[in-house]
Formats: C-alpha cells, structure tokens, sequence
C-alpha cells in the first residue's frame, strides 16, 4: 500500500449482545427473529412502578470478557441512567453504567502480518439494549423484542493507525466473544456491532484532531473502506482549510461515503446520573474465581500453540484459528499418523477451498474430521507405496511402464487420427491403471499389440 501523507487515530467501541436466555432486567426470552413485540413484560416497556432486577449470567459473562482481557475487575460498579428520547426507547432512558464501570485498563493481543500487537482496552461496561425502528410502507414500526438485551460495550483507547488494524481488531474480539461462549457474534444479525471515532493529523507527533464517529458498521467487508474513506474526507477538508466539526455520520455501502447524522452528544448531553432502582453492583471473589476457573483457551492463545508447539507459520495459525470450528476440525483431523503441518495444509487449501467453491459456510461443512484423516493417509500411504523400490523388481516394473506408455500413446495417437477424444482410461489414475492392466483382458490387448507390431 502506498505511504500516506497524513496519520489516522481510531478508536472503537464495541457493542456485544450477550447469548443470555432472558434480558438483562425482566425474565423475558431473547431469540432472535421472534414474532414483533411478542418478547415484552412491563418492565422492559418501562411502565411506571416496575422494578428491574439484575440477570446474575450477565455479570458473569461480562467478568469472563474482562479477565480475558486482562481488565481489572472493579469489585464494586454502578448503574446509571443515559437519557435520551427516541421512540425506540420507551423508558426515556437506557440502563448502563457511567463513570464507574465493571471492568476497565485491559488490552487484546491481536496478530497481524505475523507480528503480534496489544491494543488497549479503556473500559467494557453492561448496558441494555433499545428496540428496533422499522421505516418505511408510509410509516414507521417499533419492534420491542430488543429493548432490555444485555450488552457489553467494549470501548479501545485511540490504539489503531490503520483501518487493516482496526478490522484485525474487530476479528479477534469476535473471535473471543464466540470462544467464551458469551455472543454468537454474529455482525449480519447485530450480535456484535460497532462504532468507530476517526481522526486525522498530519504526522503522528501531532495532537490528535477533531474526531468523528462513524455508527453502526456493521460488516467486516464494509469497515475498512468506511474507516477509509471517513479518513480521507477529513484531510481532504483540513487541506481545504475547512475545519472538521465533531459529528455523528453514518456509512452508506453503497454509494461508498459518509453523510451526517447528527452532531455529536457529549456525556453532559445525556444527564447521566445512578439508576435509583439498582443497588451498586458487588461482585463477589468467588464469581471472579469461578470466572476464571472457566477460562477456555483463548484465541490468541491457541494461534501461539499453532505455531510454537505444532510448528506451524505464522500464516498458517492465523488462517485455521480465524474460527473456533475450523481450529476444532483442524484438531481432530490430526493424529499419530497426520502431522499438524499436513492436517493444516489439507484443511486449509483442500477443503476450505472446496467449501468456497460451494459456497458454504465452515458450519455446514459436510465432511466428518475422521473421513478427511482417513483419505489423508490413504493419499499418503498411495504416494509412499508409488515411491517404494521393493513394490516391483526395477527391470519388471521398467518393462512395464514401458508397456503401458506405448499402449496408451497409440490408443491416444488413433483417437485423434479419427477426430475423437481419447479414452478416458489413458488419463486414469495410476492406482485404476495398476488394477486394470492385471486383468487378464487387458494382458491379452498387450499381446495383441505388441504381436501386431
Ligand atoms: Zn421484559
């Protein structure tokens, strides 16, 4: 890519939907694509008198993502209050937590290009979700089903200097999110959303310029060249003379830009203050403990066991631990027999490339682990007995190769002398050539034509 003339900060907050069975503060269910307004209570509709009450495998998950982050744990952390009107929100106000929140100070080792890099984590905290407004048809249409989800918002410090960064980023949190078995992560169904703050200043010994966030991208195909352009726009104005004024925008995929959305709100602008129906949240020593007891093998984690003890490359461990199924299948194709190496080079030319091919997802991959060890050995035990010198005598086996090239060569001449394509069998493997050539038909041929010469 060529040098830049200019230095872009970004800076990300990420939404994650937690795979929760009920909303963060009423027992009501939280599948998706459930019939409009059919996952509602009084209290996720904020009617007057109702009380929420805290969902505890909230808490847990969002402990869980902190210590896998290596945030600090803030044993005690309160709710607050976001005001804001809009019709999607029919309390008035969002439930999330402001100036002390439940995690904060992590980072997240990421790999690119083969290098490892830490980006910072300021702070993740629990929020809830608003409804869904559907435009459009002469009206508009809410959907409550959403309203009261449990989100974690995971916001970066300004750590990335490249839009390629910010999407390895946005990657491996995902990935981490699905191997905690916390979110789906699921972008297409808003699992995991994302916003990002975008500056530009001429060179990275300037201050940082005035920022503006880009909302909702939400597809990985779409993030860089949102970041991208958004970057580009800012300095084409400060070359301009023009001054950027802090915004909301929003990215239109298919005109390619950034259009304003609304000026950006500052904190004041929300009147945060605690949430009078929630106690301050005290999370015990025995949650943290159990939390990280359940700690699985984290995604930066199994891509350096990739390529420490299994001796694979850099490029190698990244693309088989993109996905937690694809690093599961790729473990269970190995065994005494497969080398790592060789399971990895199968897995991740021969058959994600088939499944490219057929356009499907890793999740539906027809092919069981045990099924593609099996023909790995069967191709390995072929090539290997292909090579062995004790199979034939040197002299019976060099009379008859012999043998098969001239009767394949003028079976293959005839064909085209009369405008034919040739037969299949004299492009067949040499496993069906072996086989074929010890039947007692096919020795008489050999004599026919060897008497005829
Ligand atoms: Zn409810």
């Amino acid at each position: 890519m060529a040098a830049r003339e200019y230095d872009i900060v970004i800076g990300l907050e990420v939404h994650v939907q937690l795979a929760t069975r009920t909303k963060a503060f009423c027992a009501c269910p939280t599948d998706f694509g459930a019939g409009e307004n059919s996952q509602v209570c009084p209290v996720c509709m904020g009617m007057p008198g109702m009380l929420p009450v805290l969902n505890r495998r909230v808490v847990e998950m969002a402990v869980l993502l902190g210590l896998a982050t290596g945030c600090a744990i803030n044993r005690e952390s309160v709710f607050a209050r976001k005001n804001y009107f809009y019709p999607d929100l029919p309390k008035g106000y969002q439930i999330s937590q402001y100036d002390k929140p439940l995690c904060e100070h992590g980072k997240l080792p990421v790999l690119i290009d083969g290098a490892w890099r830490e980006f910072g984590i300021t702070r993740i905290h629990i929020e809830e979700d608003a409804g869904k407004s559907m435009h459009g048809g002469g009206g508009s249409l809410i959907d409550f089903n959403r309203t009261g989800v449990p989100l974690l918002e995971v916001v970066s410090e300004p750590d990335f200097r490249s839009a390629d960064e910010a999407t390895a980023y946005l990657k491996t949190m995902r990935r981490l999110v699905r191997s905690l078995g916390i979110s789906d992560g699921n972008m297409e169904e808003g699992s995991l959303r994302c916003d990002a703050n975008v500056s530009v200043r001429p060179t990275p010994d300037d201050p940082f310029g005035t920022r503006t966030e880009l909302k909702n991208i939400n597809s990985f195909r779409f993030i860089a060249r949102a970041l991208d352009y958004e970057a580009a726009r800012q300095w084409d104005m400060l070359q301009h003379h023009e001054v950027v004024v802090q915004e909301t925008r929003l990215y239109d995929a298919e005109k390619g830009r950034t259009y304003s959305m609304r000026g950006k709100e500052e904190a004041h602008d929300y009147r945060y203050f605690p949430d009078p129906d929630l106690l301050p949240l005290i999370v015990e020593n025995d949650l943290v403990e159990q939390a990280r007891g359940a700690l699985p093998e984290l995604p930066w984690q199994r891509t350096r066991r990739y390529m420490d003890d299994l001796g694979l490359s850099a490029y190698d461990a990244e693309v088989l631990t993109a996905d937690e199924e694809l690093s599961d299948y790729f473990e269970r194709v190995v065994d005494e027999d497969v080398p790592a190496k060789t399971a990895a080079n199968w897995v991740s030319s021969e058959l994600l490339g088939a499944l490219k091919q057929r356009e499907l997802e890793m999740a539906s991959n027809p092919i069981e682990p045990e099924r593609l060890r099996s023909l790995i050995k069967l191709v390995a035990g072929e090539r290997s007995r292909a090579k062995s010198p004790r199979t034939y005598s040197p002299r019976c086996s060099r009379r008859r190769t012999i043998r098969r090239r001239s009767w394949r060569r003028w079976a293959f001449s005839r064909s085209r002398t009369k405008g034919r394509s040739p037969p299949s069998w004299t492009r067949s493997s040499r496993k069906a050539r072996r086989k074929s050539s010890n039947t007692r038909a096919e020795k008489r041929r050999f004599s026919v034509i060897s008497s005829a010469r």
